[in-house]
C-alpha cells in the first residue's frame, strides 16, 4: 500500500484541456474520491496515475517515489473500469488467481490469497463458477477481487458501480467501504454520484472542467461548499441559490432578495454591501413556520413529492422564485397551500454572484 501525490498535472487532447493544473495528495490507506460531472477529467487523472496516459506536465509520486517514467506494469497500481472485464472461459477462482500466476507465486500461496480475498468479498460460493452465470453485482465483486488479490499499492476505481441498479449500488458502496477499512487499501474512486462519494470517502476532491473546485471531508464539502458549483453539484435536491444584496439596517445586516428581506442574526465580519450575492440554503434547512402571526417568508406550495418518511416540496415565493424544501411526511401539504417558511441561519451559505466563490462571514 502506498500514498499517492500528483503535482501540477496538465493534459490536453488536441484542443481539449482535460486537466488544467491539478494537484493533490492521497494518504496511505485513504479512501479518496474524485467527484465531478462527466467530462470533468476524472478518468484522465486516474489513467495518468496508472501510467496509461502521459501528462503534458506535472509529477506523479507513488509511495514517495516519482513514477513519471515507470511503465504501467511496474507501477503496481490496479484499475477497475465501469464495465469490468472478466475472463469468460475461466472460473471466478481462476480469474482471481490469474494475476498471481503471472507473478509466479506458489500454488499454496495463490490458494491462500484467493480464498482470503474471496472471503472478504463474500464470493467464496462463486469461486467454482464462470462469469457468464454471474449477476451484475457478482461480476463487480469478482472484478474487485481480481484487482485486490495482488494487493496493489493503489487501487483506482473508475465509476465501477454506475450502471448498477440503485439498490445494488447502495449495497456495493457499503461493501466497498467495509472492504477498504478491513484491508487498509489505498483507493482512489472516481464518480459523478455525490451520494457514493459522501458515503464512502475519507476525503473528496470535487473537480469541474479540469480544475479543482474543493478538496475536503464529506462534511466540509456538504456544509461549507467553496463555490456555487459545489453547492449545486453536491446534494439532492441541490442547495437553493437565491440572488440578493446586503444592506445595513438598524445596526445589522439584512439580505434583500426579490421575494423577501432576511435580517441576519449573526454579526458579519466581511463587507458584503458592495456586491451581488447568492444566498445558499439546503432544502433540509428550510423550516415551515407554525402558528399565526409568526414572521417568515411567504410561499405557495407547487409540487409535493413524497420520499420515504420525508417529502420534497417545491415552493413559489412572491416573485416567482422556486425553492425546494425537505420536510417530514407528517406535515400535510397540497398544491396551492399558502404558508410561511424561515431559514436555519446557522446553515446559510453566501457566494459572490460574479465569481461564484464562497464568502466567509
Ligand atoms: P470524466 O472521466 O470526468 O468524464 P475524462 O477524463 O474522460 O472525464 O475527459 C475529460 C475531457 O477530456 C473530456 O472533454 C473528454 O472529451 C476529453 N478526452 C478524454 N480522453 C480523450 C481522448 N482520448 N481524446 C480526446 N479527448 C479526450
Ligand atoms: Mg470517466
Amino acid at each position: 500500500m502506498a500514498s499517492v501525490k500528483v503535482e501540477q498535472l496538465r493534459k490536453a487532447f488536441r484542443n481539449v484541456e482535460a486537466v488544467k493544473g491539478i494537484g493533490f495528495a492521497v494518504e496511505d490507506g485513504e479512501f479518496f474520491c474524485l467527484l465531478g460531472p462527466p467530462g470533468a477529467g476524472k478518468t484522465t487523472i486516474l489513467r495518468i496515475i496508472a501510467g496509461l496516459e502521459k501528462p503534458d506536465q506535472g509529477e506523479v509520486y507513488l509511495g514517495g517515489e516519482r513514477v513519471n517514467d515507470v511503465p504501467p506494469m511496474e507501477r503496481d497500481v490496479a484499475m477497475i473500469f465501469e464495465e469490468p472485464a472478466l475472463y469468460p472461459h475461466m472460473t471466478a477462482y481462476d480469474n482471481l488467481a490469474h494475476p498471481l500466476r503471472l507473478r509466479k507465486l506458489s500454488k499454496t500461496e495463490i490458494d491462500r490469497k484467493v480464498r482470503e480475498v474471496a472471503e472478504v468479498l463474500h464470493i467464496t460460493h462463486l469461486l467454482e463458477r464462470r462469469p457468464d452465470a454471474f449477476s451484475g453485482g457478482e461480476r463487480r465483486r469478482v472484478a474487485i477481487g481480481r484487482a485486490l488479490v495482488r494487493r496493489p499499492r493503489v487501487l483506482l476505481l473508475d465509476q465501477p458501480l454506475t450502471d448498477l441498479d440503485a439498490w445494488l449500488r447502495q449495497e456495493m458502496t457499503g461493501e466497498l467501504k467495509r472492504l477498504q477499512r478491513e484491508t487498509g487499501q489505498t483507493m482512489i474512486y472516481a464518480t459523478h454520484d455525490f451520494e457514493e462519494a459522501v458515503t464512502m470517502a475519507d476525503r473528496i476532491m470535487v473537480i469541474n472542467e479540469g480544475t479543482v473546485e474543493q478538496l475536503g471531508t464529506p462534511d466540509e464539502i456538504y456544509d461549507r461548499p467553496r463555490s456555487a458549483f459545489v453547492a449545486s453539484f453536491v446534494g439532492s435536491p441541490s442547495m437553493n441559490l437565491i440572488p440578493c444584496q446586503a444592506e445595513f439596517q438598524d445596526g445589522g445586516l439584512v439580505l434583500s432578495c426579490a421575494a423577501f428581506r432576511l435580517p441576519l442574526t449573526k454579526r458579519v465580519g466581511a463587507d458584503l454591501t458592495s456586491r451581488e450575492l447568492l444566498l445558499g440554503i439546503r432544502p433540509e434547512h428550510v423550516n415551515i413556520v407554525e402558528g399565526a402571526g409568526e414572521e417568515g417568508i411567504a410561499a405557495t406550495v407547487d409540487i409535493v413529492q413524497p420520499l420515504g418518511d420525508e417529502q420534497i416540496v417545491d415552493l413559489s415565493l412572491k416573485d416567482g422564485t422556486v425553492i425546494k424544501i425537505i420536510v417530514p411526511l407528517e406535515i400535510e401539504l397540497a398544491p396551492a397551500d399558502e404558508l410561511m417558511v424561515d431559514f436555519d441561519q446557522d446553515r446559510l451559505s453566501l457566494f459572490d454572484a460574479r465569481s461564484e466563490k464562497r464568502i466567509e462571514w
